[in-house]
């Protein structure tokens, strides 16, 4: 089998949890959107389930499809990008939550599905989702009646804990629903960091979930491992790969792995990842392909069958750096001829 092994760890997925619920005392929900941050959206709502989550968000509808299925009729489905048009029959047929945004949304929703819960997002200056001010002053009183099941912004910044535009977001937020008494929602896992002040109700952790900054106190959740097919002797002199970007200046013995920018290899890692056999760093050489890596295993006391690139020796984060990226791409880009398994312990 020439695939990459993506192995899932759910026992570290829940302990993430777990640690995140630990550093507040309100509830902890569990964002899932982008099929549960690249790592299979079924398998992980379940595991954060078992684990204690009722409450789950997703980005568009469509992706609640797989939520519910995996969850079964319990748990509470909320839909970041709110009530589109086209939703209507989705939103009904798997009773998700859709988390209005605008004036547009609130009329929608309450046109189709009067009865259907519902929630509602504010923009608090990130500019990015949610109503403004205006819109919220006009509609307020209308929607409180009709009784929303959270009302919640988003931070810009909560990954920098010293930034302003957090009490800043934090003032307005206040602002804005200081005095309902609908269950309110600020923090994503930056914002759980910053404390208190910022948890309300429920808060809203993705990344941290899945073993990324900047909760760095997250136990890794995937591990990726990838087949050598061939490995080479080269003579000092000799170039590797496309446009012989790389060159060796020592005799080298240098392994073909089964993986490449198709798989979620940035293209950016050419000539600055480092792979790992039994705790020896192994660096990749030369550009990445779209199926394949070349790395130099010169060092290596033995020929390895296998290389690890996500493990104890690099984590999502380290791999990001080296890519000029962030854990988030990295785990949202891993590719789907992986095979996966999901660890239990
Ligand atoms: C993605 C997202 C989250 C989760 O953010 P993390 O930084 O991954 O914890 C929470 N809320 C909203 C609105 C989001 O878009």
């Amino acid at each position: 089998m020439s695939t990459g092994h993506l192995t899932i760890d759910l026992a570290a997925l829940a302990a993430n949890w777990h640690a995140l619920d630990a550093k507040t005392s309100v509830e902890t929900a569990a964002v899932v959107k982008a099929d549960g941050y690249g790592l299979g959206a079924a398998r992980v709502a379940k595991a954060l389930a078992d684990a204690g989550a009722r409450q789950f968000f997703v980005a568009a509808a469509e992706e609640g499809a797989a939520v519910r299925q995996a969850l079964g009729p319990g748990p509470v489905i909320s839909v970041f990008s709110g009530h589109m048009e086209g939703d209507t029959d989705t939103l009904r047929d798997l009773t998700l939550t859709p988390m209005l945004n605008s004036a547009t949304q609130v009329k929608r929703h309450f046109d189709t599905l009067p009865d259907q819960p519902f929630g509602v997002q504010l923009d608090t200056g990130m500019n990015r989702l949610g109503m403004e001010w205006d819109d919220w002053a006009a509609t307020a009183e209308r929607i409180m009646r009709a009784g929303p099941t959270l009302v919640m912004s988003h931070l810009a910044c909560a990954d920098e804990p010293d930034h302003p535009m957090n009490p800043y977001q934090l003032d307005v937020f206040h602002q804005m629903t200081d005095g309902i008494s609908t269950p309110r929602s600020l923090a994503a896992t930056g914002g759980i960091l910053l404390g208190e002040k910022y948890h309300f109700n429920l808060t809203r952790p993705g990344i941290g979930l899945y073993g990324g900054a900047p909760f760095d106190d997250a136990q890794p959740v995937a591990r990726l491992d990838l087949p050598v097919i061939q490995i080479r002797d080269l003579a000092e002199g000799e170039v590797v790969g496309y446009g012989n970007s790389w060159q060796t200046e020592r005799p080298a013995r240098i392994a073909t792995v089964a993986a490449g920018y198709a798989d979620g290899l940035l293209r950016h890692l050419s000539g600055k990842a480092t792979l790992w056999h039994n705790g020896q760093p192994c660096p990749l050489v030369g550009r990445v392909s779209m199926d394949l890596i070349t790395v130099d295993v010169t060092d290596c006391d033995e020929d390895p069958a296998f290389l690890t690139i996500l493990g104890p020796h690099q984590s999502v984060d380290d791999l990001a750096k080296n890519a000029g990226t962030i854990g988030y791409e990295i785990l949202t880009s891993l590719g789907g001829r992986y095979s996966r398994h999901y660890a239990t312990r």
